[in-house]
């Protein structure tokens, strides 16, 4: 129940602790929370920060009657250097600055990539600062919120401990502002449909996240054998207690049998452009020696390419896989179509080629 023997912690701070009136940088919270940093790095524990904040510390610079997505990343931009500063001047020690789109978690090349300089920073000292690259990003690209962020961030580098630190306490089974009889979970061994119900709704005026956004994020963490937690980031009291070996807020239980590494990048990081819906009796084709072929595909949704993640479900919806597939959607949607005609058995399909290859596949569980 403690992180006091946990080596690596990876700490999430949102844009309310960073900017509390929603307009630059404030040391007001943050304080507490480079001390925390601080405290870990000294008995010996390694930290990375994922801090948001950027749009809220470039906002001041901006007198735009209307935020558009132009002036937002522009705001990114200028309040990333504002932001770095006051973690620099609260930390003291040589920080690395690290900008993120969803495109770079996704590429197995890129996520490598992210990992081993992350490692290196760790072996020497630093402290790695995450945060997404909002000047770059799309709707295609972009995680959207850095509570997801933390936690993709978080299983790259085999983080023993994820803190996402937010206004209240932890998660509660209504909403605690408006519900004074509210009841708050310490523990949370199972993350349930009914715990997303739950927190349903609940967002912060100044980030983007929410506790609908931190329930993933943990499904995501604890999926991997992370510890994690939902913390008051904005009461110094939160980080004595975590100090003390304590669990001042909401605490979610590891999975006891973790996602394989490769297995959990597949599941919870990469995003599926398409499903590719075969038979019932391929099911098993993961698990077994059997290669799905064209013949197997039943019907083809969504658009991707050579290479893109799709899930592979059965008719009845069962989602059973997440793999690369080695066909376009074009090419596999002519041929389902060409298959349920008839009378034009004779033409020339490329049957021989698997759709997707084995080494990139992620088997689901009950999802
Ligand atoms: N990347 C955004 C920023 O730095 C924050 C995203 C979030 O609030 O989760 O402003």
């Amino acid at each position: 129940m403690s992180i006091n023997d946990k080596q690596r912690i990876v700490i999430k701070v949102g844009s309310a602790l960073i900017a509390p009136e929603g307009k630059g940088c404030s040391t007001k919270y943050l304080s507490n929370i480079a001390d925390f940093i601080s405290s870990c790095r000294q008995r010996g524990q390694q930290v990375i920060l994922v801090s948001s904040g950027s749009v809220a510390a470039g906002k001041q610079w901006f007198d735009n009657p209307t935020v558009t997505k132009g002036v937002k990343k522009a705001m990114a931009s200028v309040g990333q250097t504002e932001m770095m500063a006051i973690w620099g001047k609260l930390l003291g020690d040589p920080l690395a600055q690290i900008l993120l789109t969803h495109a770079d978690l996704c590429n197995r090349e890129r996520y490598v990539s992210i990992k081993e300089t992350i490692e290196s920073l760790l072996a020497n000292g630093m402290i790695p600062v995450i945060n997404e690259n909002d000047t770059v990003t799309s709707e295609e690209v972009k995680v959207g919120d850095n509570d997801n962020l933390a936690a993709m961030a978080a299983s790259a580098v085999d983080a023993d401990v994820l803190i996402m630190c937010t206004d209240v306490n932890g998660l509660y089974d209504r909403n605690p502002t408006t519900n004074p009889d509210a009841k708050l979970f310490s523990v949370v061994t199972e993350i349930s449909p009914e715990l997303y119900d739950m927190a349903g709704g609940v967002t912060s005026a100044v980030g983007t996240g929410g506790m609908l956004t931190k329930i993933e994020a943990a499904e995501k963490s604890t999926a991997h054998g992370i510890d994690t937690y939902i913390i008051n980031g904005f009461q110094q009291e939160s980080f004595s207690k975590l100090l003390q070996g304590l669990n001042p807020g909401t605490h979610f239980l590891p999975h006891e049998a973790p996602l394989a590494p490769s297995v959990h990048w597949m599941t919870h990081t990469v995003r599926e452009r398409g499903e590719v819906i075969i038979d019932d009796e391929n099911q098993d084709f993961a698990e077994s020696d059997e290669f799905l072929t064209t013949d197997n595909i039943l019907e083809v949704k969504g658009q991707f390419g050579v290479g893109d993640t799709v899930v592979v479900s059965t008719d009845d919806g069962t989602r059973v896989a997440k793999a690369k597939v080695n066909y376009s959607s074009c090419l596999l949607n002519y041929i389902a179509q060409e298959q349920s005609d008839e009378d034009d058995a004779d033409y020339n399909q490329p049957q021989n080629r698997p759709i997707i290859s084995k080494e990139h596949i992620a088997v689901l569980e009950n999802e």
